[in-house]
């Protein structure tokens, strides 16, 4: 490895040696050679150019989609006393100025653009007077018609290698399959980048999905579980989004709703709230997301089913960015599954994407049903092997099969007895032989198939077609209102020719009573050592607060539970934990031993320190 690549590695960011993956591409980007790196949300990609930017001395331009993005990397940057600049509509016209010039000057060689910007005239003009050493194009799979999140201002990245013949050009991403990373290459590079695939594998995400009962208290499960944690609880719509926010603060739990339809301006403010306290469950919608770099997520629940296994993944893969256990439930439901078919139908799209979108979302449906390792089945999604994790709930707990084939008949004969016209609320209602309008209006509280069913709740059927569904026995057919169809296969059963086993159906299961590890206890905390964990975090949270900078800036969770656990007494001994360098010991070492060292209660002179702390340093 470079020897300056790493000193920098342990001098300035104070992490004592390279992660998988990222001196390989330290090293390719120092002798020149383009790159594209397909890493996993949280392998830490942005050391990657960072440091490559910083020991080259030359300046680089990092392409980003948002500005909440580059307002994290910067203060990130300064937080380690690395002068990083910004370019964007979230600033003042003279921060903007000012910014320019110290890029232009030299005083800092990193800058942080939108595509939008970079690609006008008069930028390319003013950047061809510059001697541009790189550009990184981060999110780079928004440049491919192949991946999940296209973005039109993104295809002209395709003109930089001749614009800046000389400059090297690196494409950063979480998520691409392999026609995508060669789509990507060719359009950034003409095909000459190496292409870096760090695996997919996040063996610190605690995977579970669950069926979906009543989403609510499943919700309310699964937070209490994870007290005083930041997590994010995925919605389908803003209506929920809302209900969230409501539902949870009405149980004292400290929750914010975020989506699109709120103006900007109030979106800035939640997001800040959520980068900077503790504790904060954010109810969002997709909209929520790519900006989002906070390293200490600890949960991430989907109340509802996502688009894609993409989309899921890079969902999930916002959590335990630092590391550390994260835990992750979805609930799954079979309104959501059609809700979501028919947003791909109703997206207008040509019918050749409307059939990958379907298929992404079979694959999806076909993870949710899954028997085996949860871990296993989404690594197979993007072509890569691994053992059963036993991280997961299937390996934690693993479902019981049974004979279903009685039970599939009877929903299969329903269907057939309808003459497929229905959906699966009808349907249910005339296995489990529940008399309502519809079946006396019909008739079919006539047929021989009415209540056949009786012994098993609605809930329990509700699951059981859906797993008929994920099987192939049966079909949803979006196009007619959700009316189930019945199949080859389930043809084949319906007349003796074939057996369909299923999970054991639990419907009285709460959210997520396996036992999790959680990061606390995988760092072997005593009672003590939470005590001060939480006392740590209160410190920093104010520290935050003060100079309205994310929590992790200050320092990292992953420090913070050295704190606890390995009590450094000195300086030295503080300077010698992970994730501390030179620029945090001076910052930070006083205020943070002060806590460590307290005797019983906190004295006031502990919030004095503080405040001289951060007088010094702005
Ligand atoms: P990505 O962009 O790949 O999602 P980040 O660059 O945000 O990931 O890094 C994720 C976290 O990992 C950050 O908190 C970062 O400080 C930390 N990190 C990165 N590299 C190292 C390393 N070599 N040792 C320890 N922590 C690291
Ligand atoms: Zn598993």
């Amino acid at each position: 490895m470079h020897s300056s690549a790493h000193q920098l590695l342990r001098d300035v960011f104070g992490f004592d040696d390279f992660r998988l993956g990222q001196s390989e591409v330290i090293e390719l980007l120092l002798a020149g050679q383009p790159v594209l790196a397909v890493m996993p949300t949280g392998a830490g990609k942005s050391l990657c150019y960072q440091i490559p930017a910083l020991v080259s001395k030359q300046r680089s331009i990092i392409i980003s989609p948002l500005t909440a993005l580059m307002d994290d990397q910067v203060i990130a940057l300064e937080g380690v006393n690395v002068s990083a600049a910004r370019i964007h509509s979230g600033r003042e016209r003279h921060e903007n100025v000012a910014a320019w010039r110290a890029f232009q000057s030299g005083t800092c060689q990193l800058l942080y653009l939108s595509p939008e910007r970079l690609m006008t005239d008069a930028m390319l003009a003013s950047l061809k007077t510059i001697d541009i050493g790189m550009f990184v194009v981060d999110e780079a799979h928004c440049i491919s018609k192949w991946g999940v999140s296209f973005r039109p201002e993104y295809e002209h990245l395709g003109q930089l290698q001749h614009h800046f013949p000389k400059a090297v050009i690196a494409g950063f991403t979480a998520t691409a399959d392999a026609a995508t990373r060669r789509d990507i290459a060719t359009k950034l590079t003409s095909g000459r980048a190496k292409i870096m695939v760090q695996g997919f594998d996040r063996p610190n995400l605690h995977l579970a999905v669950h069926p979906k009962l009543n989403w609510k208290s499943q919700l309310l499960d699964f937070v209490r579980q994870h007290d005083g944690q930041n997590g994010i609880v995925y919605c389908l719509s803003r209506k929920q989004t809302e209900e969230a926010e409501t539902f949870l603060r009405g149980h004292d739990l400290n929750a914010l709703a975020y989506h699109a339809g709120m103006d900007a301006g109030e979106r800035r403010e939640r997001q800040n709230r959520f980068m900077s306290e503790d504790g904060l469950i954010m109810a969002a919608t997709i909209a929520f997301g790519m900006g989002i770099d906070k390293p200490d997520i600890r949960f991430v629940m989907h109340a509802s089913l996502p688009g894609s296994m993409e989309a899921y993944y890079q969902e999930i893969g916002r959590a335990g960015r630092d590391g550390l256990a994260a835990d992750t439930l979805l609930l799954y439901g079979l309104d959501d599954m059609r809700m979501r078919r028919q947003f791909i139908e109703n997206d207008g799209a040509d019918g050749d994407h409307k059939f990958r979108e379907q298929k992404r979302l079979d694959a999806l449906i076909g993870y949710c049903e899954a028997s085996g390792c949860r871990r296993q089945s989404l690594l197979r999604y993007f072509d890569e092997d691994a053992g059963p994790c036993g991280n997961c709930d299937n390996c934690l707990n693993p479902p019981q099969m049974l004979d279903g084939t009685r039970e599939a008949q009877m929903v299969l004969s329903a269907i057939a007895r309808t003459g497929g016209m229905f959906g699966q609320a009808h349907v249910i209602d005339v296995v489990r032989g529940t008399s309502t309008p519809k079946t006396r209006q019909r008739g079919h509280d006539q047929l021989k198939t009415f209540g056949v069913g009786a012994a098993h709740a609605r809930p329990w059927w509700q699951v059981f077609v859906r797993q008929m569904l994920a099987a192939g026995h049966i079909n949803l057919d979006v196009e007619k209102h959700g009316r189930l169809e019945i199949t080859q296969g389930g043809d084949a059963i319906l007349r003796g020719g074939g057996i369909f086993e299923y999970r054991h159906i639990d419907v009285g299961k709460k959210a997520g009573k396996t036992k999790l590890r959680s990061a606390e206890a995988e760092a072997g905390l005593s009672v003590d050592d939470t005590a001060l964990l939480s006392r740590l975090k209160a410190r920093r949270l104010e520290l935050a607060k003060a100079r309205q900078a994310p929590a992790f800036t200050i320092l990292a969770d992953a420090v913070l539970l050295q704190l606890a656990t390995k009590r450094p007494q000195t300086r030295a001994e503080f300077a010698a934990l992970n994730g501390v360098g030179p620029a945090k010991l001076k910052k930070w070492a006083e205020v943070f031993l002060a806590v460590v060292n307290a005797r019983g209660e906190e004295s006031a002179d502990l919030d004095d320190l503080a405040l001289e702390n951060y007088d010094e340093d702005v």
